[in-house]
């Protein structure tokens, strides 16, 4: 047999194995071979990985698409970004903004037109807020693929207005309808956003009653219980429901506390922080570009999420990607946008902070950002690892390159980044999408239309 490509002179990082010394056959865009040396192996093309690190790709668990209704340009420009960053798979959290409750009869249609525009391969996470839409999940499930549904514990009420999502049902009662229905289709999985709102309006107008503005002051209005007294509410509503539960950006030491004490008892309950969590504090002179909910926390929350990721309490990192211009973080705290982009920068930083720092090893960087969301996600074995028979998603790292982050070489649409400036080491230098080279020293090589729908492994059986 003659491969399309082989990958020689690698470290192999593979999960649950470790290190390998070793290389890669290509052929079809799938793994056919790993081997300890290229003799007698022949390729149409060879590429020397000198002793470099090759990871599985990365599955980013957490983006958003879609705002100022640029669907199509972000699935270009984002995906461009996120194989920049060594992601292979991006699964955006999907909700219609101009028809927020209304019955998702386009996501045929946007499934092709993503596939038109992307880089790198996804799946999808549906946003549900009604109990019509509620009703149509199973329908979600078997007709579109789509086995990961959003819920918003914040962004109800009042507070749905600032990221105009009308018509949001959701409460506790709603929550716990919503558990029980998905816990009747085997295969699906609950997403949660979880933060008390209401503890959170409240605090909003104490402090804009005050005068006060500024980052810290975001923060001083979602206290860390307003978001772990939530993690424990969703917790224990979908583990009595018998609902999988998936709790998103995990950002406060409470929460990781909760989530431990939980996690024997409801046995499918998963958890993740992101990269701004783990470096930055509310003190951070980063103004309101930083603004993101939940809010950046304290130097002990910090510590206490790198320790609940070496202990596998946490078990994955997701970027919480959102794209936005500095022009939606303008005015006071209360007016700016809450997000920003992060996919480019997510494995960088957790390489330059964790690996190179000591905190975590490269073994544990694979696992919660390749392997343990390809399984949540019912995208592994097809992603996630690095396996004969699996897609060639790999991502080549140099673990001493150091680079000054610079929003311009990060290809994201977004006009900023929130690491901007500051001097990381440990780079993604090439990235490749089933066999497809798509970023290489710090270039897209690829072409947008290369990525494609992953069906869910529960969906292919
Ligand atoms: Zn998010």
């Amino acid at each position: 047999m003659v491969l399309d490509l082989l990958l020689t002179n690698g470290v192999l990082v593979i999960p649950k194995t470790g290190l390998v010394q070793g290389c890669i056959g290509i052929k079809g865009g799938k793994i056919v071979g790993i081997y300890a040396g290229p003799a007698g192996i022949s390729a149409i093309e060879k590429v020397d990985i000198r002793q470099r690190y090759v990871l599985p790709g990365l599955v980013d668990p957490h983006v958003h698409y879609g705002y100022r209704d640029n669907l199509k340009g972000h699935f270009q420009s984002e995906t461009a970004s996120a194989a920049r960053g060594g992601i292979t798979t991006v699964i955006p959290f999907y909700r219609d903004i101009k028809n927020p409750t209304g019955l998702y009869e386009n996501i045929p249609a946007l499934k092709a037109m993503a596939e038109a525009n992307a880089y790198t391969d996804f799946s999808l996470h549906l946003l549900l807020i009604t109990r019509e839409q509620l009703m149509n999940a199973k329908r979600y499930f078997f007709d579109y693929g789509i086995t990961s549904f959003k819920f918003y514990m914040a962004y109800k009420g009042e507070d749905s207005k600032s990221i105009g999502l009308t018509g949001n049902e959701t409460d506790d009662g709603f929550l716990f309808e919503a558990f029980a229905s998905l816990a009747d289709i085997p295969g699906t999985l609950a997403c949660i956003h979880a933060e008390n709102i209401e503890i959170i309006l409240s605090l909003i107008k104490k402090y804009k009653g005050q005068g006060k503005d500024g980052l810290r002051t975001w923060s001083d209005c979602r206290p860390n219980i307003s978001e772990w007294e939530s993690v424990h509410r969703a917790i224990t509503l979908a583990g009595e429901a018998g609902c999988p539960l998936y709790v998103a950006h995990l950002s406060t030491r409470e929460s990781v506390r909760e989530v431990k004490s939980l996690k024997s008892k409801y046995r499918n309950l998963f958890s993740e922080t992101c990269p701004h969590y783990l470096l930055f504090t509310k003190h951070a002179p980063l103004g309101n570009i930083a603004k993101v909910n939940p809010p950046l926390r304290g130097s002990k929350d910090i510590e206490a999420l790198w320790k609940g990721i070496a202990d596998g309490m946490i078990d994955t990192i997701g970027s919480d990607h959102c794209p936005f211009l500095k022009e939606d973080k303008e005015g006071q705290i209360w007016d700016a946008s809450a997000g920003f982009p992060g996919s480019a920068t997510m494995l960088a930083v957790i390489l330059s902070e964790g690996v190179n720092k000591k905190r975590i090893s490269l073994e544990k960087v694979v696992e919660v950002m390749s392997y343990n969301p390809a399984k949540i996600f019912n995208l592994f074995p097809r992603k996630g690892t690095i396996q004969v028979g699996s897609d060639a998603d790999l991502c080549i790292v140099d673990l001493s390159l150091s680079k000054k982050v610079r929003h311009e070489d990060l290809l994201s649409c977004s006009d900023f980044s929130v690491f901007d400036g500051l001097t990381l080491k440990g780079w993604p230098v090439m990235t490749m999408v089933r066999g497809k080279m798509v970023m290489r020293e710090g270039e897209i090589v690829g072409s947008p239309g290369h990525g494609l729908f992953i069906e869910s492994e529960i969906q292919r059986q």
